[in-house]
């Protein structure tokens, strides 16, 4: 990676091109994304298919998953991409009805890709975590996608196991002090040492994104996944009450959440694993948890661990998660561990 620029404006002049060209080109092949997960939110659930995993996935999923890559080789071919999506589910499930609706989702943007072309692309995503490489959730949270719920494009770099570049796609969230100035959906972007941003899909501004200053343990907010499928909600719950917050928390789907942290609206995210075998993602992590590290917070595991990305295509060093603004986070951990031993 280039060096990183030097601010030479304030705060509030600040554009896309300022945090660099990785950041720049992800945020705009991101933006691009959404553009076709927008016009299928109302179509995704006739479309959705389900994967071994029992997880569904969508046209949406696969198309976003064939742009990203599509656009990451133009910008930069030599860049390795580990992507959720296979091109071996989409051609398993042999439905000719998504597998023409994607080439039509992918042609929108670009009019001559063939079904060959997007097939190579999806396929991309296949690559092996190395020294320099993109990490992508093309549709994190498809469940609230199906549901009318929050979403979000998911992609960072991460270089020498630590993420560098982190973008989330946004298409229904609002930040900053009200939806009139900020407009409905944007793109949350950060860059290691160069901050966390929101940029509207309304605009091209560009907000800082900052933790709030909650320190009081009673008063934390809590975000939790919308899918209690997705964790061992007794362990939250108990965590949750030992931390002694008097807010109901908040059930949200995808890295959303993080955003929420990042932009001050939350103070804390938890998750256990739904049994000790289970490891994150990488691409359900690294764009959230650069986020919130430069707006200021923390992200460790349930142990107070830091999250490894060195490790593959999931954290198998860490166990769960634990977000905050920061100065929560001594608590957090104390009530993790104290409910832990009940
Ligand atoms: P969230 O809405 O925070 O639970 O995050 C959504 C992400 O959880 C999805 O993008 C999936 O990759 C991931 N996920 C799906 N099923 C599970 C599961 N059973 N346990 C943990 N994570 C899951
Ligand atoms: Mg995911």
């Amino acid at each position: 990676m280039q060096d990183l620029p030097a601010f030479e404006r304030s705060d509030d002049m600040v554009t896309s091109r300022d945090l660099g060209r990785e950041a720049m080109l992800a945020m705009q092949a991101v933006s691009e994304a959404l553009r076709v997960t927008r016009m299928v939110e109302h179509e995704a659930a006739s479309g959705a298919l389900t994967k071994d995993d029992d997880s569904p996935v969508t046209v949406a999923d696969f198309s976003v998953q064939a742009l990203i890559a599509r656009r990451l080789g133009q910008d930069f071919p030599d860049d390795i991409l580990v992507a959720e999506e296979d091109a071996s589910a989409l051609r398993a499930i042999g439905s000719a009805g998504v597998s023409a609706r994607v080439v039509d989702l992918v042609r929108q943007v670009d009019g001559s890709s063939t079904p060959d072309d997007i097939l190579e692309w999806i396929g991309r995503g296949g690559g092996s975590p190395g020294k320099r490489f993109w990490t992508l959730d093309p549709v994190d949270g498809t469940k609230g996608l199906l549901r009318g719920g929050q979403y979000v494009v998911a992609l960072a770099l991460i270089v020498d196991g630590v993420v560098r570049v982190g973008v989330l796609g946004c298409p229904h969230l609002l930040v900053g002090e009200g939806a009139s100035r900020h407009g409905k959906g944007g793109i949350a972007v950060a860059v290691r040492g160069l901050g966390a941003w929101w940029s509207s899909l309304s605009d091209d501004s560009m907000q800082r994104l900052s933790v709030s200053d909650v320190d009081d343990p009673a008063r934390a907010r809590v975000l939790q996944s919308f899918e209690t499928s997705h964790g061992d909600v007794g362990r939250l719950n108990r965590a949750i009450n030992a931390l002694g917050t008097r807010a109901p928390s908040i059930p949200m789907d995808s890295q959303a959440k993080h955003v929420v942290i990042a932009s001050g609206n939350a103070d804390v995210l938890l998750r256990f694993p739904s049994d000790a075998g289970v490891h994150e993602a990488i691409w359900d992590q690294a764009a959230g948890a650069l986020l919130i590290e430069e707006a200021g917070g923390r992200v460790t595991d349930l142990l107070g661990r830091t999250l490894d990305f060195s490790a593959g295509r999931r954290l198998s060093y860490n166990r769960g998660l634990a977000v905050s603004n920061g100065l929560l986070h001594d608590a957090l951990l104390t009530a993790i561990q104290c409910s832990d031993s009940e």
